[in-house]
């Protein structure tokens, strides 16, 4: 689902009339779907050149063969490539960067529409060297950088790799194959941190989520619809949650899955109990949370009265803190699940007349920080994912200049579908994701959003 000037603007007449005019052209992106080549052509994979520093690119080659991948390690003339992959994990020093870089740089003009340019390196924090600390820090404003060059619906985005990584572990390659693949249509300039060596790479590719057992709030209709349909489709068996207000939708939503509904106000202190409950009775076990509902009451704070403020931090983050709680706490679940939470740009950038849904969101990063180590000690991980501007009920209802400012206003040009948030989701909650926690991922197309 792409805006009407998105498909206007992506091919023939409408095409060459936004470029004689200087206007913005988004291209429709290209978006996963399953049995679908997971790149557009051939990946090209450039490591450090030097002497004896071979052994780590020839090996993620081989992986990505075993992937059924065509791979190059050297670029061939005027060969169109479905992807760019840079092995920065050995820099040192700022000057190591040169050759790997200006290598992927000749190839960048050949990347295919949809093409992906991936970086894997070292976080910055797990050096106490300054001039290795540059040197790694230095990929992000690369990566920040050519994601806002690339064109025609290709990205870049990075993955850091904390002290127990490495570029082989299960995590790695979990994050490399969301990068590279449609489901990773709307993250661009956006880094995520693998921190330990665990996880599991899924047997069946399509199908990541078979076996599991996904809890979604919020699920009735929008961006929560989507993340049920989507979990559903990569094998999940499904519980929506929703207000009893909802139940129609809820009972739809449900039943399209094949799954069980539950209606549920969030905020009444039991909720995670009821949660739960149902899932163990239902589906015999709770493997993923997806805290997905939220409200939006806006005002400028000089006008913010108690309700306004009250419901949305009920609603988006002290329920969610709650409901935690009860899963930590139950003798039920011996094994934590996954959880992801839905943050937004806003918590990350504020926005105007957003400072209760800014607290809530902000509050629910930081929640999803302090809360990694307890869910680890469990068995499980908690990571938020932060929508942009994405195409829904919500945003259809911003006045229509001001909405398409706000859709174009990223490296994309668009707005994101509610599928590109669950897609995201559904990779966080998967075991390929497994040494990931802890961690924010914008869905943005890298909003400009002036943090
Ligand atoms: P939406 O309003 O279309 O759907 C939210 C759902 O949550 C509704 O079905 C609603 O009934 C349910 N809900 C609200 N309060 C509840 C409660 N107390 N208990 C149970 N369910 C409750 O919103 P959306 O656009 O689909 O947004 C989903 C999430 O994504 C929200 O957390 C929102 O803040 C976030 N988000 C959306 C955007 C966007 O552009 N649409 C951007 C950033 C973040």
């Amino acid at each position: 689902m792409s805006d009407k000037y998105t498909q206007f603007v992506s091919r023939g007449f409408g095409r060459d009339l936004a470029g004689r005019l200087g206007l913005p052209r988004p291209v429709e992106l290209r978006r996963y779907m399953a049995g679908s080549p997971l790149v557009p052509g051939p990946v090209l994979v450039i490591g450090r050149q030097d002497e004896g520093q071979g052994k780590e690119p020839e090996a993620l080659a081989a992986e990505l063969l075993s992937w059924g991948l065509d791979v190059r390690r050297n670029a061939l003339p005027k060969e169109k490539l479905g992807a760019i992959v840079l092995l920065l994990d050995e820099v040192r020093r700022p000057e190591d960067l040169e050759v790997p870089v200006l290598t992927a740089a000749r190839s960048l003009r050949d990347l295919a529409a949809g093409g992906r340019v991936v970086t894997v390196s070292r976080t910055a924090e797990s050096s106490a060297d300054p001039a290795e600390a540059a040197a790694r820090q230095g990929i992000d404003g690369i990566v920040r950088s050519v994601a806002k060059e690339l064109r025609d619906g290709a990205t870049a985005n990075g993955i850091l790799l904390g002290s127990d990584a490495v570029p082989r572990s299960p995590g790695t390659l979990g994050a490399l194959r969301f990068f590279l693949s449609g489901r990773s249509a709307f993250v661009d300039g956006q880094f995520l941190t693998v921190s330990t060596a665990s996880g599991r790479q899924p047997g069946d590719p399509d199908k990541p989520l078979a076996g599991k057992v996904a809890v979604v709030t919020g699920a009735a209709r929008g961006i929560g619809a989507a993340i049920a349909r989507t979990l559903h489709r990569d094998g999940a068996a499904i519980v929506a949650v929703d207000v009893p207000a909802a139940g129609d939708h809820l009972a739809e939503v449900a039943n399209e899955v094949k799954g069980t509904a539950l209606q549920l106000d969030i905020t009444v202190p039991d909720a995670g109990d009821r949660i739960i409950h149902h899932a163990l009775e239902r589906h015999g076990s709770l493997d993923i949370l997806v805290h997905n509902a939220g409200i939006t009451r806006d005002k400028l704070l000089a006008n913010m009265d108690d309700g306004r403020w009250r419901s949305v931090i009920a609603v988006n983050i002290a329920s969610q803190l709650r409901i935690n709680d009860a899963i930590l706490g139950s003798p039920d679940l011996p094994v934590a699940p996954r959880i992801v939470s839905v943050a937004s740009t806003s918590g990350i950038a504020g926005n105007r007349g957003q400072s209760n849904y800014a607290a809530s969101k902000g509050g629910v990063i930081g929640m999803v920080r302090a809360s990694a180590p307890l869910l680890a000690a469990q068995g499980g991980t908690i990571n938020a994912v932060a929508p942009g501007f994405i195409e829904t009920e919500m945003t259809a209802r911003i006045p229509l200049l001001t909405r398409e400012v706000a859709r174009r206003l990223n490296s994309l040009q668009q707005g994101g579908d509610p599928g590109d948030v669950a897609e995201a989701i559904a990779f966080l909650a998967s075991d390929a994701a497994g040494g990931i926690s802890g961690e924010v991922l914008r869905v943005c197309g890298q909003n400009l959003v002036g943090a």
